[in-house]
C-alpha cells in the first residue's frame, strides 16, 4: 500500500518546522540583543561627550549660563561674565569630532546649536519637545530618546539638565544624532549575523535532509520487499547494502529475509517429498507454455504415476508409503536437475516439465527415470521394496492451454496404465 504521508514526509516537515521555528528565535533574539547593545553604546557616548561639552564651557567661561531678552526681542546669551552668544566653537568642535549635534538650551529655548534648517541658519530660538521639556527641565532628570522629532528629522537623543547650585534647572545641554542613522548602524551590524544564520540554518536543513533520505530510504526499499512477498513475488530482493547493516535496519532486512525464505518453503514446497508443490507446479507451467512461443523452444509435460501404489500402503503401511514417495521423489529430482523441473501433483503423481526438449529428448530422459525407479530397492524394516512408473508425455503445442496439454498427458498416463503400467505412452 502507498503510504499517505511517509515516514520521510513526516520527518522533513518536523525537521523544517523546528529549523523554522530557531531560526527565528535566534535571528529576533540577536537583532533585539545587538540592537540594544548599540543603543547602550551610543546613549554611553552621548553622556560622556555630554560632560565633555560641559566642561570646555566651564574651562573656558567659568560661571552659570544665563539669558537676556533685548527690546527687539532677541536675546544675548552669558557664561558668568562672557557674552557668548555668537560663540559657537565650543559646539561646532565637538560635532566635527564627534559626528553629534550639540545644542545648549536656557530653559527650553535653543540658544547655542550646531542643528541647522537646509538653507544652513542655526535652529536658535526654538523650543525642545515638549516630552524633553517635560522630563528634563520640570523633571531634573536627564532623558534619552530613541526617535525624538527636531524640525523635520527624528533624532536619537540624550538631554542632560544644567542645574543652578540652589537646584533650580537654567537649561539643559541636548545632544544628538539622526534617528536613521542608529538605525542604518544597527541593520549594518544585523544584517550579517541574519545572513550567517539563515546560511547556517540552510546548510544544516540540507544535511539532515541527507540523513533523513540515507535513514528512510531503506525503510522505503524494506517496504517494497515485504509488498512483493505478500504479492506472492518470492524472486524480489533486498540489496546488500541493507542486508549487511549493523544497525536495527540490517537486523529487520535479515529478519525480512529469513521470512520470505520460511513463507516460500510453505507455499512453494511440498512438506513430506520436499518437492515443489502443485501450485508452484501450474505457476511455472503457465510461465513455460507462455514463454516458449516467444523463444521458439520445444517443451513437454508428463504426468508420472506410481504403479499399485496402494498396495505398498496396505502391505507395508502408511508410513512406508510415504517413505517410497520420498525416495522416488529424490531420484525424480535428480534426474529433472537442469533439464526444467517437477513439483508433486497429487497423491503418488508427479508433473514433470521437460523445458528445450523435443518429444523424443523428453521420452529419453523419462525412459531413465522410469530405470532407475524401477532398479532401486528400498529396504523398510527389513523387507526389500521396489515399485514402478507409468507416465504420459505430451508435446507442447504453441498456442494450446495447459490444462488442455496436461490433459493430453493424463490420457497418455491413462494409456500407459491400460497397457501394463511401467510404461511411458506419449504423442
Ligand atoms: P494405479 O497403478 O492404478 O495408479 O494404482 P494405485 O494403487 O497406485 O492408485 P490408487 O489411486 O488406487 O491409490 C493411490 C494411493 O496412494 C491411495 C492413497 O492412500 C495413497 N496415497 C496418497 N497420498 C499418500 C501419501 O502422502 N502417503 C501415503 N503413504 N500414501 C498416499
Ligand atoms: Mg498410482
Ligand atoms: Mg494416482
Amino acid at each position: 500500500m502507498k503510504q499517505k504521508k511517509g515516514l520521510r514526509k513526516k520527518l522533513l516537515s518536523l525537521e523544517l518546522v523546528s529549523f523554522l521555528v530557531i531560526t527565528a528565535v535566534i535571528v529576533v533574539v540577536g537583532v533585539v540583543t545587538v540592537s540594544k547593545s548599540i543603543t547602550r553604546q551610543e546613549y554611553q557616548k552621548m553622556k560622556e561627550v555630554t560632560a565633555l561639552v560641559q566642561s570646555q564651557y566651564d574651562a573656558k567661561y567659568p560661571g552659570v549660563f544665563g539669558i537676556k531678552l533685548l527690546e527687539d526681542g532677541s536675546y544675548q546669551v552669558y557664561k558668568g561674565d562672557a557674552e557668548i552668544t555668537k560663540d559657537y566653537s565650543i559646539i561646532d568642535e565637538v560635532k566635527d569630532s564627534f559626528g553629534y549635534e550639540v545644542t545648549l538650551f536656557c530653559k527650553n529655548i535653543r540658544v547655542q546649536t550646531t542643528l541647522k534648517s537646509a538653507d544652513g541658519e542655526r535652529y536658535l530660538s526654538t523650543k525642545a519637545p515638549t516630552l524633553v521639556t517635560a522630563k528634563t527641565i520640570d523633571g531634573k532628570e536627564e532623558s534619552f530618546f530613541k526617535d525624538v522629532k527636531v524640525g523635520k528629522e527624528k533624532q536619537f537623543a540624550y538631554y542632560k539638565p544644567l542645574l543652578l547650585e540652589d537646584g533650580t534647572v537654567y537649561g539643559m545641554i541636548g545632544i544628538s544624532c539622526s534617528s536613521a542613522d542608529v538605525k542604518a548602524g544597527v541593520l549594518s551590524t544585523v544584517l550579517p549575523l541574519v545572513g550567517i544564520c539563515i546560511g547556517l540554518a540552510i546548510v544544516f536543513s540540507l544535511l539532515s535532509i541527507r540523513y533523513i533520505t540515507k535513514m528512510v530510504d531503506p525503510l522505503v526499499k524494506l517496504n517494497a520487499f515485504t509488498n512483493d512477498v505478500a504479492k506472492g513475488n518470492f524472486n524480489t530482493d533486498i540489496p546488500a547494502s541493507i542486508l549487511q547493516r549493523e544497525d536495527e535496519i540490517g537486523a529487520l532486512a535479515r529478519d525480512g529475509k529469513a521470512m520470505q525464505k520460511a513463507i516460500r518453503v510453505l507455499v512453494e514446497y511440498d512438506a513430506l517429498t520436499k518437492l515443489r508443490n502443485r501450485r508452484y507446479g501450474e505457476k511455472r507451467l503457465c510461465q513455460v507454455v507462455g514463454n516458449a512461443p516467444k523463444v521458439n523452444a520445444n517443451f513437454c509435460a508428463a504426468i508420472g504415476d506410481i504403479d499399485f501404489f496402494k498396495k505398498i500402503n496396505d502391505i507395508y503401511g502408511h508410513e512406508a508409503g510415504d517413505k517410497v514417495l520420498q525416495e522416488v521423489s529424490k531420484i525424480l529430482k535428480e534426474h529433472m536437475s537442469g533439464k526444467g523441473f517437477v513439483a508433486r501433483w497429487g497423491g503418488e503423481e508427479f508433473l514433470l516439465v521437460f523445458e528445450r526438449a523435443t518429444l523424443e529428448e523428453a521420452e529419453k530422459l523419462a525412459e531413465g527415470i522410469l530405470d532407475a525407479i524401477r532398479g532401486h530397492v528400498l529396504i523398510y524394516r527389513e523387507k526389500e521394496i521396489s515399485v514402478t512408473m507409468s507416465m504420459g508425455i505430451a508435446k507442447g503445442i504453441f498456442g494450446e492451454e495447459p490444462d488442455s496439454l496436461l490433459k493430453r498427458a493424463d490420457d497418455f498416463l491413462y494409456q500407459a496404465k491400460e497397457g501394463g503400467r511401467d510404461q511411458i505412452c506419449k504423442g
